[in-house]
């Protein structure tokens, strides 16, 4: 935690829009992390929009406590327990934006009904869990069928990748539709973040 602030200045620096945190717990995916007390003690420190991704298996329980810790926006999966109309009014309810999320076996059509209700989709790209996976190129078809389908309906909700995202596979998920773009492992063991960060947003749609 000592590093916090300089870590953080050094993000503030780098060019980008926001900052997402993985939340998991151990159980909805075979990963733990200790998300509360690192989003308050980020909250405090920075005026960043603060996006936050839980993986977890029952998020209604915890979106007031997510809310509280200074999240922006409060994304959760459709595959988790929790009712996903209730957990949406929950989420706007606390004041956040509210996103749903997609793993790769899920397929796009599983998030129409609740496009209109949303901020944002998340489309996993990679199995979620862990960092440093590699892009999942099928996923890239999600991407343009949820793209379309927002467009048809009129609305204006973001699609937002996660998972593999980096210089090559950037123009292929932008192409694809999406517009918020998440990146891990490019950006944090790039020599130069803000280097790598401009990267990645200078890709515009070729088509
Ligand atoms: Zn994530």
């Amino acid at each position: 935690m000592l590093n916090l602030e300089s870590e953080i200045r050094k993000l503030e620096m780098s060019g980008i829009d926001m900052l997402h945190f993985d939340v998991m717990d151990g159980v909805f995916v075979n990963n733990i992390t200790y998300g509360l007390p690192i989003l308050e003690a980020v909250n405090k420190t920075t005026g960043m929009f603060l996006d936050v991704h839980l993986m977890i298996t029952d998020p209604l329980k915890y979106v007031p406590r997510f809310a509280e810790c200074g999240a922006d926006m409060i994304t959760f999966h459709i595959e988790s327990q929790s009712d996903v109309m209730e957990t949406i009014d929950a989420i706007k309810k606390c004041g956040a934006k509210a996103a749903v999320s997609i793993k790769p076996a899920t397929p796009a059509e599983a998030v129409f009904e609740f496009l209109p209700y949303v901020d944002m989709v998340l489309v996993m790209t990679v199995e979620p869990g862990f960092g440093g996976q590699s892009f999942i190129p099928e996923t890239a078809d999600k991407v343009r069928q949820i793209r379309s389908k927002i467009t048809e309906l009129g609305l204006a909700a973001d699609v937002q990748v996660d998972g593999g995202i980096n210089a090559e596979t950037a123009p292929i998920v932008i192409n694809a539709g999406a517009n918020i773009l998440v990146s891990g492992s490019y950006l944090f063991k790039a020599a130069d973040m803000a280097e790598a960060a401009a990267k990645l947003k200078e890709v515009t749609p070729s088509v």
